[in-house]
């Protein structure tokens, strides 16, 4: 028995909830040990200033601030030793796991709409994320060189722990790539698994299977713009929506979610077969949920 246009919104707008817990968790785990390590490495140099000068307010002679910065450097850099790599394992995997998520999610979406599916295999990841993957640790590597830059003799001579906190703070940037990164491979990967089962439930002379944007509640001006849009599979939904202009524009054409880092917006699959008569349209229902804080 097929749901009703309202129930089916629901459902799709929860997915989006589904994506965002998926999201949270793996972008924790590729990041914990690297914030951990960070935390600990400004901790210990904090503890061997207090030692040397007697006062986090005394500036180092250059003796010590030589010492103090050396020590540090080498703290930091075991801090981020095997973090790109790390992060790049928990990517790869959450992000295959996401695809399986999408086309659990399209198929799941499908049978409360009435449509029978077979079961469609997860894609594998696509050529962008496989060399955001890829390229991973050089960015990491500069964000750790970055940081080291910073910490000279004359540097905490100058600025005193000040100079070790902006090193640490450069070198935690490493993490928010990290995240984004691994929010983006997440969010990709589950609109393409949705748009694989999409193009499974397309029979020959049955109603034209479209994706459908789905923005989770209270999503920015720009996905709020896309919800309820649709495009044929292999067709890109087009560049530039938003429903506050001069802000969030995003130009590019897309084939889906990502619109933007941090974006946690699917897909589902959408029939106008499957639309029910005393309903809204889906796209409206889509358009107002994602108004809703
Ligand atoms: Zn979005």
């Amino acid at each position: 028995m097929p749901q009703s246009t309202p129930v089916l919104g629901a459902l799709a707008q929860n997915q989006t909830h589904d994506l965002a817990t998926h999201t949270a968790v793996a972008a924790h785990n590729a990041t914990a040990p690297l914030i951990h390590g960070l935390t600990t490495a400004q901790q210990a140099t904090t503890h061997a200033w207090l030692l040397a000068t007697g006062s986090p307010n005394t500036p180092p002679t250059y003796t010590q601030a030589t010492a103090l910065a050396a020590d540090a450097r080498r703290r930091i850099t075991a801090a981020m030793a095997g973090q790109a790599a790390h992060a790049q394992r928990i990517t790869t995997s959450a992000a295959t796991a996401a695809s399986a998520l999408g086309t659990h999610q399209a198929s799941t979406f499908a049978q409360h709409a009435g449509a029978t599916t077979a079961a469609t295999p997860a894609p594998p990841l696509d050529a962008g994320t496989t060399a955001a993957v890829n390229a991973l640790p050089q960015q990491v590597r500069q964000d750790h060189d970055a940081a080291l830059a910073m910490l000279t003799a004359a540097a905490l001579i100058a600025t005193g722990l000040a100079a070790v906190t902006a090193a640490v703070n450069r070198a935690k940037r490493a993490a928010a790539r990290i995240r984004a990164l691994v929010s983006w491979a997440i969010t990709a990967a589950v609109a393409q698994g949705v748009t694989a089962v999409t193009r499974a439930l397309q029979h020959p002379g049955t109603a034209t299977v479209l994706l459908m944007w789905v923005a989770e509640p209270g999503a920015c001006p720009a996905c709020q713009a896309y919800a309820g849009h649709t495009v044929k599979p292999g067709h890109l939904f087009p560049g530039g929506l938003t429903t506050n202009p001069g802000h969030n524009v995003y130009p590019e054409p897309i084939p889906g979610p990502p619109r933007h880092i941090s974006c946690r917006c699917t897909l589902i699959p959408w029939s106008h077969a499957w639309q029910d008569p005393g309903q809204p349209p889906m796209a409206q229902i889509l358009r107002d949920r994602a108004t809703r804080p």
